[in-house]
C-alpha cells in the first residue's frame, strides 16, 4: 500500500498481510480436492487441515470446533438457527440480539422477524443484563447474540456474564468475535460460548473465507448450506482452500504477535485520542469504558461525518463515519442511536480504526487534518 496514505480503516478491512498472501500462493498451486482420496485431494486438506488447527489454537478450542465459512456474515447467519442438533427437533422459539449487533446479526437469521427481540443496551453501549435476565425469565429458551467488541465503537461486552445468565435459563449464546480477533486475547471457553463467529479479512486474511467456532461440537446449527458432508456436514460445498489458507496463515500471524501488537496500537489510539481532544467539543463514543485497543470513534457538534469523510481522505487518510454507509450515503448509526447519542453528534461520527502496521507520523496527519477540519467548521 502506497504509505503517502494514512489507512486507518482497518474494522472495515485490514490489508493483506505477507503471511497471508504467500501462504495463498502455495495454495493456488494445489489441484486437489480436498474430499478427495488421491495424493493431490490429500494435500489440499492438508492446507484445510493446517488452517483448522490454526484458527482452533488461537482460540483454545479443538480443530473438530472449527467450521469454515464465506465470512463473518454467513458465520452469524449459520448461528442464527431456531434448530440445533441436540435439541432433537424441538427449536427454540426467541433470538434475543443486543441493539448494538452487526447487520448480519440484526437480520434474525433463520428466525421469523417476530421472533426476534432487541436487548438494550446503556448510554455506555454495553448490553443491559439485568434486561437479559428478565427477557429470558419471561419465555421459552433463546438463542441470545451478543457480540465480543463492536465494529463502530470498539466497545467490549460482558460476555462471560451474560453466559452464565443464558445457560441458568436453558438458553443459547451466540457471539460475533469478528472485530475481536486480533486485537485482544480471548478463548472459546472462557467466554463460555456456544458459539462464535470469525472473519478472516478482519486481521489481514483475504476477503470472503471465516469460520463459526462452535463450543461443542455435539452442539450445533443445522447446516444453512446443505449437500455434501463437507466440515463435519455442518457445511456443504467445497472449501475455499485458497482463502482457508489465508486465513490460517494470518490467524498464526497474529496469534503469535498479539501482546506487542495491542500496546502498540494502544498506544497510538492514546496518540490519537490526545490529539483530537485537542480540538474543543471533541467527544470520543465510549471512551469511559472498556473497548477495543485500535478503535476510536468520535466527533462534533454540528458535523456531518460524510463531509468529514472526504476532507479525511483530501488529506490522504482514510477513515469511516461509525455507521453504515452503503451505496455512498452515511446513514444514521444503530448503534449510537440505541446508546440514546443526540443526532447531532451522531450524524458527524467518524470512526478511525488502526492497526499493527499504523504508524505515529500517520496519526499526526489524522490530528492535523481533524483541527483544519475543526477550522471549517467553526469558518461555516
Ligand atoms: N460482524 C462484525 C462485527 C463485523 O464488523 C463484520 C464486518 O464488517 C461482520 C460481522 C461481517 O463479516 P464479513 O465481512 O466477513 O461477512
Amino acid at each position: 500500500m502506497a504509505r503517502s496514505r494514512a489507512y486507518f480503516d482497518w474494522n472495515a478491512t485490514a490489508p493483506l498481510n505477507e503471511a497471508a498472501r504467500a501462504a495463498m500462493l502455495v495454495a493456488f498451486d494445489q489441484v486437489g480436492n480436498p474430499s478427495s482420496i488421491h495424493a493431490e485431494g490429500r494435500a489440499a486438506r492438508q492446507i484445510v487441515n493446517e488452517a483448522r488447527e490454526a484458527v482452533a489454537a488461537a482460540l483454545g478450542a479443538q480443530a473438530r470446533q472449527v467450521v469454515f465459512t464465506s465470512g463473518g456474515t454467513e458465520a452469524n447467519d449459520m448461528a442464527l438457527n431456531p434448530h440445533w442438533r441436540h435439541l432433537n427437533g424441538a427449536p427454540l422459539s426467541r433470538l434475543i440480539v443486543s441493539a448494538v449487533e452487526h447487520p448480519s446479526v440484526l437480520a434474525g437469521g433463520s428466525f421469523a422477524a417476530d421472533q426476534v427481540e432487541i436487548l438494550p443496551v446503556s448510554s455506555d453501549g454495553i448490553a443491559d443484563l439485568a434486561a437479559l435476565d428478565e427477557m429470558l425469565a419471561a419465555g421459552g429458551p433463546a438463542l441470545v447474540a451478543l457480540m465480543l467488541a463492536n465494529n463502530e465503537t470498539g466497545i467490549l461486552q460482558p460476555v462471560a456474564e451474560a453466559a452464565r445468565l443464558i445457560h441458568r435459563h436453558g438458553g443459547l449464546l451466540h457471539v460475533d468475535a469478528v472485530q475481536g480477533l486480533g486485537k485482544m486475547p480471548f478463548a472459546i471457553g472462557d467466554l463460555m460460548a456456544d458459539s462464535l463467529s470469525l472473519s478472516a479479512h478482519k486481521i489481514g486474511g483475504p476477503k470472503g473465507v471465516g469460520a463459526l467456532v462452535l463450543g461443542d461440537e455435539a452442539k450445533a446449527p443445522m447446516p444453512l448450506l446443505r449437500g455434501g458432508g463437507q466440515e463435519r456436514n455442518h457445511r456443504a460445498g467445497t472449501e475455499n482452500v485458497i482463502g482457508i489458507a489465508g486465513f490460517g496463515a494470518a490467524v498464526r500471524l497474529c496469534a503469535g504477535r498479539l501482546e506487542p501488537d495491542i500496546e502498540r496500537m494502544a498506544d497510538l489510539r492514546a496518540r490519537l485520542e490526545a490529539g483530537l481532544m485537542g480540538v474543543p467539543g471533541t467527544h470520543i463514543f465510549g471512551a469511559e469504558v472498556a473497548r477495543l485497543p485500535n478503535t476510536t470513534l468520535f466527533s462534533l457538534p454540528g458535523l456531518k461525518a460524510e463531509t468529514a469523510i472526504i476532507a479525511f481522505d483530501l488529506e490522504g487518510i482514510a477513515v469511516s463515519s461509525g455507521s453504515a454507509c452503503s451505496s455512498g450515503r452515511v446513514q444514521p448509526s444503530h448503534v449510537l442511536a440505541a446508546m440514546g447519542a443526540s443526532l447531532d453528534l451522531a450524524q458527524g461520527a467518524i470512526r478511525a480504526s488502526l492497526g499493527p502496521e499504523s504508524r505515529e507520523n500517520e496519526v499526526d496527519m489524522a490530528v492535523k487534518a481533524w483541527k483544519k477540519l475543526s477550522q471549517l467548521l467553526i469558518k461555516n
